[in-house]
């Protein structure tokens, strides 16, 4: 009886592992087609300048809207896409839209605004063709390179080779900046911060989330955005969501905040209504 219960679970387990393949396998397939059929969205998350309360920023992020699922995280989406190397054109994508939608926010005397895109270490890979494909998008559209920053996460960082260096170090002479994502929560060391140039640092939400609970956090974050100052970098933390939270990243020197507290992701039109909104 014992075997044979083992065996059940055994078989049960593999039914399980199984359908999480093929699930894996259609949604894969699915998302090669989501582009071409107009399933994907960009949204886009304000970020809010601490000591004055005006948005300043903003990030772009990914919506697929499946037929079948409805809304795909793209927690679970992007890593499909970076599996199957489909990352690239619907990074391209991405950055195409934030560019165009940085200029209808400029339009609305808002000339310094920014919009940061996310991308993949996939992308780096062929980092001559994106740069130029992406460089010759905003002369086309007339937009200065500071209008639309990249957001890359610590896990780029661990590949220390010459070239990445000289890539970023590329992307920064063309004026474009570059964020630290998700601070806090990958396994490079602290070097990377001195050996890349990066322009700003945002503080993984983990930390902001118990900082006002937990006395250890409140200490990190203090403590990174003195360290990102003295590096010559501004901060954002991620995550925002209480008004105390928001209160101690000020008193903490933070210089931008993001998160629920101030906006949800929302759609274009949306952030331009906001804007409008705030000027009067
Ligand atoms: P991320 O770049 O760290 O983006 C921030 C995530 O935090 C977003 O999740 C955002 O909706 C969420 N968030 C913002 N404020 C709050 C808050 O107050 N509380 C909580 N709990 N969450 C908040 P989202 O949109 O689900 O995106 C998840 C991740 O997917 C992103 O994390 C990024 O790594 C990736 N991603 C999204 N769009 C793209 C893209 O265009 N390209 C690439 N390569 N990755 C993307
Ligand atoms: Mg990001
Ligand atoms: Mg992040
Ligand atoms: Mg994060």
């Amino acid at each position: 009886a014992a075997k044979s219960a083992g065996r059940n679970r055994y078989t049960r387990f593999s039914h399980a592992l199984q359908d999480a393949m093929q699930q894996r396998i259609s949604l894969s397939n699915d998302l090669r087609d989501a582009l071409g059929l107009g399933q994907l969205e960009v949204h886009y998350q304000p970020i809010v300048e601490l000591a004055t309360g005006r948005v300043c920023k903003a990030e772009a992020l990914l919506r697929w809207h499946h037929p079948r699922r409805g809304a795909v995280s793209p927690a679970h989406f992007v890593p499909l896409a970076e599996a199957s190397g489909l990352i690239v054109d619907i990074g391209d994508w991405v950055f195409r839209r934030a560019a165009e939608q940085v200029r209808r926010v400029m339009a609305l005397d808002c000339p310094e605004f920014q919009i940061g895109v996310n991308v993949s270490p996939l992308q780096f890979r062929n980092d001559a063709g994106m740069r130029k494909r992406w460089l010759a998008h905003l002369a086309a559209l007339g937009l200065p390179t500071r209008s639309v920053g990249i957001e890359i996460t610590e896990g780029l960082l661990l590949d220390v080779s010459a070239e990445l260096t000289e890539t970023l170090r590329r992307f920064s002479a063309a004026g474009i900046q570059i964020s630290l994502d998700d601070f806090g929560t990958g396994y490079a060391s602290l070097a990377y911060l001195t050996r890349f140039d990066l322009d700003v640092l945002k503080i993984d939400r983990t930390f902001v989330h118990r900082m006002d609970s937990h006395a250890s956090d409140l200490a990190l974050c203090e403590a990174i955005v003195a360290m990102a100052h003295k590096l010559g970098m501004t901060v954002v933390a991620e995550g925002v969501e209480t008004r105390r939270q928001r209160d101690l990243l000020e008193a903490a020197g933070c210089d931008y905040g993001q998160g629920y507290l101030f906006a949800r992701p929302m759609a274009g039109p949306a952030l331009e209504a906001s804007l409008r909104g705030a000027r009067h």
